[in-house]
């Protein structure tokens, strides 16, 4: 039989229809508030329609999609859904409720370290945060290279051919392969390579970048294609610096849902979009921003000299100009391809936070991820191949971060 129901919007906004569709109901049994909420703050209650109050001390975000019948006019209160794309926090318990029926004779008492929600939005929430795992062990090199195409062409409209043109054009000019298209450089650079000897491959650290190009690019076009804004990336993969951006924060992304996180990708993603590139959402602190750079310098094959100097620069200038401080904290995820270099890399940036860190109180850490060198065991098959793409990852925490670190021990450690 229909039932009234009065669904509240995230926005607050109150809607009024007749349905029979099936949710989780917490039935009041009586005139007593079905739960009271500590927070530890005065919040208003929850009322129904007719005035009866549901909840005390009512937060939107702690009850999603639990309809609430009404003891006193049995009409449905539907709590907000969770927000299209949105993740809930971590550290949290979560109380999910079935499709069915609850009696509640007394008050429940509850405090903000449960979500209880009904089971729809727990679905919503995980398809929306997990990558998915490819199985691998079936694909060779040359099924990868061919669907590295073709997933690029629908990304980028059909632009391989052109880009490949401009990548061939450069070539004529210049030996070193600092592409403006890096991936349609690699795929390029695997296939004309494809009459010389295993030994020729094994020991050309441009092969060996191209070909970590494409598993990169592969591995987490696999893992997160099916993301609501997976189609606002794919735009913007083609050019160099939004190719290196993606890729590390696709990657830091998988290494951190891995860890145990659930993780939030934003909406904008790509050159000159100043927005965060994902955020954590933290019980008690809010919101946790993680901005992602790849800058120039630390990728395959920047001319410019890696002096300690040059790479404090770098650091020192994305700390200041980026997004990440005392109002909007995170952390910092720097993407590197340039073999060879990492150990370097990491020992000035841990000199430089250690140094300069507390003027960027706001920023946890610096999340370095590089792509590890790996060896070629046959012309068509990569060591690496069924296993996740060989990554090296070193978290160095702010000391001086301000207020209680939530990655101290780094954004892959469970937390
Ligand atoms: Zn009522």
């Amino acid at each position: 039989m229909p039932r009234v129901c009065n669904e509240i919007l995230y926005d607050g906004t109150l809607l009024t229809y007749s349905t029979d569709a099936i949710f989780p109901i917490v039935k009041q049994m009586t005139h007593s508030p079905v739960i009271h909420l500590f927070s530890g703050k005065i919040h208003d209650d929850l009322k129904c329609k007719c005035g009866n109050t549901l909840i005390t001390g009512y937060i939107k975000d702690v009850f999603l999609s639990v309809a609430i019948e009404c003891n006193k006019c049995n009409e449905l209160t539907l709590t907000p859904k969770l927000p299209y794309g949105e993740i809930l926090p971590n550290g949290l318990g979560l109380f999910v409720l079935e499709d069915r029926e609850y009696f509640i004779n007394a008050p429940l008492f509850l405090d903000l370290r449960k979500i209880m929600m009904g089971n729809t939005t727990l679905r919503q929430d995980q398809k929306m945060f997990d990558p998915v795992r490819q199985p691998l062990e079936s694909t060779t090199f040359q099924d990868i290279v061919k669907k590295t195409q073709d997933i690029y062409n629908v990304l980028t409209k059909n632009s391989l051919s052109k880009h490949m043109c401009s990548v061939r054009r450069s070539k004529r000019t210049s030996e070193t392969p600092n592409a403006e298209y890096p991936l349609p450089w690699a795929l390029d650079y695997v296939t004309a390579a494809e009459n010389l000897s295993l030994k020729d491959v094994s020991e050309d650290k441009n092969f060996i970048a191209a070909t970590q190009f494409i598993l990169s690019f592969f591995d987490v076009m696999s893992r997160w294609k099916h993301h609501p804004v997976f189609e606002e990336f794919g735009e913007v993969f083609s050019g160099r610096k939004a190719f290196h951006h993606n890729v590390s924060q696709l990657m830091a992304a998988t290494i951190m849902v891995q860890g145990g996180n659930r993780v939030g990708l934003a909406k904008a993603i790509g050159e000159g979009i100043r927005t965060p590139d994902m955020y954590v959402n933290f019980a008690e602190i809010g919101r946790f921003h993680i901005e992602v750079k790849a800058p120039e310098a630390l990728q395959w094959a920047s001319n410019t000299p890696l002096t300690d100097n040059v790479i404090e620069l770098i650091l020192k200038k994305h700390l200041q100009k980026g997004q990440t401080n005392s109002n909007n904290r995170g952390i910092l995820v720097i993407g590197c391809t340039r073999f060879g270099s990492i150990g370097r890399i990491n020992k000035v940036f841990k000199n430089t936070i250690k140094a300069i860190g507390r003027s960027h109180r706001g920023v946890a850490g610096i999340y370095v991820l590089q792509n590890r060198d790996f060896k070629i065991i046959a012309k068509n098959g990569i060591e690496a191949l069924p296993e996740m793409i060989p990554i090296s990852q070193v978290f160095l925490a702010n000391e001086h971060y301000k207020g209680d670190n939530p990655f101290r021990r780094g954004p892959s450690a469970r937390l």
